[in-house]
């Protein structure tokens, strides 16, 4: 896939099956319910605009299909009506949500194209939303021939291919931030959340611990002939998680937004299974918290690889690495690292 736009590769499973997006979505919603405080206070900064009640416009870039989305855009609502109340019946929503083309996943009104790109006209958005989609990159990277049997930046994947992801990642969120800058309106708000990484955990761990397991998984395949090794040493996954240093770095090149917040924090990689069994959650059988893990990476990583690998193995596969999960899960307790980022659009001159 190197080289190959995957913009227009879906990236999430759609539909409402057993490894859909829209059913394994829990995980990131526990993340995106962490950033509640800082979407409240941006709402009550913007509020103090006398324009505020009367028109808003906000769009929501990378929404995919499921509940978060429309749990995101309900929040907003729901803080918007507490804010004015008195004033309820004057406000006027415009809601965009946006997504890849091809994919009317979303339910009020679907902007198809991708975000590494003009979307919306010159100056009409007051506020912007995008979680958990910026990690993912518009291409995979050029140049990543010597990343061999690795699917992402492990721990022994060379410098220069470190590089060449460190790149794509510069020239794609720069791309989002100048698109969006000229999108919206001066004084307005945006709030990116993105799955990223800590330089401290980076010194002692696989950030992309994830993949390398399932890049385990393909070796194991390979071994027994049922998948090719070339396809593997030809498979990288368009994906970068920055350090919240990277990520401010950019703003501040770019220069259209002030940054008024920074935060960080971890989401358990089984937040969702914590969640669900709440206080028996100590008695969850390690394969099934394998499962449970395997289906939420394999909502967000199938469409990618079944594209490269093709679908007729992909139970198989994912079988054996909800395996590999529930080995690795019963000695470890990884986590996301989460950066969300509130900017605000400097004044235009
Ligand atoms: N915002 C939702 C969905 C996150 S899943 C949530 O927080 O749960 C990531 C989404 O980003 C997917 O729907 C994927 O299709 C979308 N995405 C990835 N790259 C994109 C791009 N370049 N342009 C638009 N959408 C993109």
């Amino acid at each position: 896939m190197e080289g190959v736009d995957v913009v227009n590769v879906l990236h999430m499973n759609v539909g409402n099956g057993a490894f859909s997006y829209a059913n394994n979505s829990l995980n990131p919603r526990i993340g995106i319910m962490k950033t509640w405080h800082l979407l409240e206070e941006v709402l009550k900064k913007m509020s103090l605009d006398p324009g505020f009640s009367k028109c808003f416009t906000m769009a929501d870039l990378g929404c995919s299909s499921g509940p978060n989305t429309l749990l995101v855009i309900s929040r907003v609502i729901e803080i918007i009506r507490g804010l004015c109340d008195s004033d309820r019946d004057n406000i006027e929503f415009q809601v965009f949500l946006n997504d890849l083309p091809g994919t009317p996943r979303c339910i009020v009104l679907a902007l198809p194209g991708s975000f590494y790109g003009r979307l919306f006209p010159r100056g009409s958005l007051n506020f912007v939303w995008s979680s958990y989609s910026l990690q993912w990159l518009s291409q995979v990277p050029k140049g990543l021939a010597s990343n061999k049997s690795n699917i992402s930046i492990s721990m022994t994947s060379p410098q220069e291919v470190i590089d060449a992801y460190k790149k794509q990642y510069q020239r794609d969120f720069m791309t989002f931030l100048m698109s969006r800058s000229e999108e919206m309106m001066s004084g307005g708000y945006m709030i990116l959340t993105i799955v990223g990484r800590s330089i401290e955990d980076s010194l002692l761990h696989d950030d992309y611990m994830q993949f390398t397991i399932l890049a385990d998984t393909f070796v194991e395949m390979i071994n027994e002939g049922t998948v090719k090794e070339a396809d593997l040493y030809s498979f990288n996954i368009p994906l970068y998680k920055p350090s919240t240093q990277e990520v401010e770095e950019l703003i501040k090149i770019e220069g259209s937004f002030n940054l008024e917040k920074v935060e960080g924090f971890k989401v358990h990689w089984d937040a969702h299974v914590r969640y669900d069994y709440g206080n028996r959650y100590d008695e969850v059988d390690k394969y099934k918290l394998g499962q449970k893990v395997s289906n939420f990476i394999r909502a967000y990583t199938e469409p990618i690889v079944a594209k490269h690998f093709g679908n007729t193995i992909m139970d198989d596969l994912y079988k054996r690495y909800e395996k590999k999960l529930a080995e690795y899960l019963s000695r470890e307790d990884p986590m996301y690292f989460i950066t969300t980022v509130c900017l605000s659009r400097k004044t235009k001159k």
